[in-house]
């Protein structure tokens, strides 16, 4: 009974979503000593969707395995590559495979949006009733700390992240040695290498839309927007509504070039998205490398001066500040510094 206690208390005491589904796995390793405990999370577009592997935790393992949360998609298996995980994915119910020697206990990971992932369990013999009540509560408590973490990370309009969470993301980010990868040790899959790109974007002439329309259909607008950003992103990118019309992507990238590239592909993107009653808006962007030991302020403020730069130069672009600084179009940082934008 204790030892039950202490797995919650550490279960609900965690403030990382990205411990949580390690913590997830040793808790139930730790109560039920299965062969084996995984959680597989859904990523990808729609259409093409992949499992990836958060926690993997044998009986004898000392810390967990899980797939780079960089991994290139493309090396994850696909949803129907894992037939039985994507029935107890699309049934939401528990499955059990029993074979000769071992038995597998399928059980849907639920968050508040649906069912996202599933658990998978490998047991010498099939749990009992107790045993298996037991893991349905731990997965209960889970959805509830997710859920908190919801609710203080992400904005409630868009549902993506908020600015609070920013930092934290970024300071990791940024300790990050360029070109790297963050895999942790036992890393079963290759990483996409590359650096972190922080992207700004500032819809166009906005106060038009919440002039001609009204604010419900402006913020109808944003909802909208934060849908199209998410299907042009890839699933590790982080994305962020700061607060009224002003997005921030946290890109993985390779090179200045493929940010670019992905940056002109949502900003098409929207452009050819047709709003229902606003029809088309175009967005301004401005992005930069995230340097070494740099701060948050400090990066969004060389992507906000080169959306400034893209505002005075005929708005729906995509603006580098480093290519503007190179081509002598912006001033460097040191001198910049006392500027005052927007
Ligand atoms: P620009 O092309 O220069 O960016 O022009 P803009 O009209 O978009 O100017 P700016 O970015 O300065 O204006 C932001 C406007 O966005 C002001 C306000 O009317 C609107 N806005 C800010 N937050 C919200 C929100 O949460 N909901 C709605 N509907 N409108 C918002
Ligand atoms: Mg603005
Ligand atoms: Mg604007």
């Amino acid at each position: 009974m204790a030892q039950i206690v202490d797995q919650l208390a550490e279960l609900t005491g965690l403030r990382d979503r990205d411990t949580l589904d390690v913590s997830l796995v040793t808790s139930i390793r730790d109560l039920l000593h299965p062969c084996s405990v995984a959680v597989h999370r859904v990523v990808g577009d729609s259409g093409d969707e992949r499992w990836l592997t958060r926690a993997h935790l044998g009986a004898d393992d000392v810390a967990a395995r899980a797939d780079s949360s960089w991994a290139d998609p493309r090396a994850l298996p696909l949803l129907a590559d894992r037939p039985e995980r994507l029935q107890c994915l699309q049934t939401a119910a528990e499955i059990e495979l029993t074979g000769e020697k071992q038995t597998t206990l399928l059980l849907p990971l639920a968050s508040d949006t649906g069912v996202i992932g599933v658990v998978e369990l490998v047991t010498e013999q099939p749990l009992n009733d107790d045993f298996k009540r037991l893991l349905v509560g731990v997965l209960r408590i889970y959805r509830n700390v997710q859920g908190l973490l919801d609710y203080s990370e992400r904005d409630t309009l868009t549902g993506l992240l908020n600015r609070k969470s920013f930092d934290e993301t970024f300071y990791k980010a940024s300790a990050v040695p360029r070109s790297a990868s963050t895999d942790q040790p036992g890393d079963r899959r290759h990483a996409a290498a590359g650096s972190y790109w922080l992207g700004v974007v500032d819809i166009d002439h906005f106060k038009q839309v919440n002039d001609g329309f009204g604010h419900l259909i402006g913020d109808e607008v944003l909802l909208l927007l934060s849908r199209v950003m998410r299907s042009c992103f890839r699933f590790y990118d982080q994305l962020y509504r700061f607060g009224g019309e002003e997005f921030v992507v946290l890109l993985r990238c390779t090179s200045e070039e493929d940010a670019l590239a992905a940056l002109e592909r949502f900003r098409e993107a929207v452009r050819g998205y047709v709003f229902p009653q606003v029809k088309q808006i175009t967005v301004s962007v401005g992005f930069t490398d995230v340097r070494n030991g740099d701060s948050p302020n400090a990066a969004v403020e060389r992507a906000d001066r080169a959306v400034y730069f893209a505002k005075n130069h005929g708005r729906d672009q995509v603006r580098c500040h480093a290519a503007l600084v190179r081509e002598g179009l912006l001033e460097d940082d040191k001198k910049a510094g006392d500027i005052d934008l927007f």
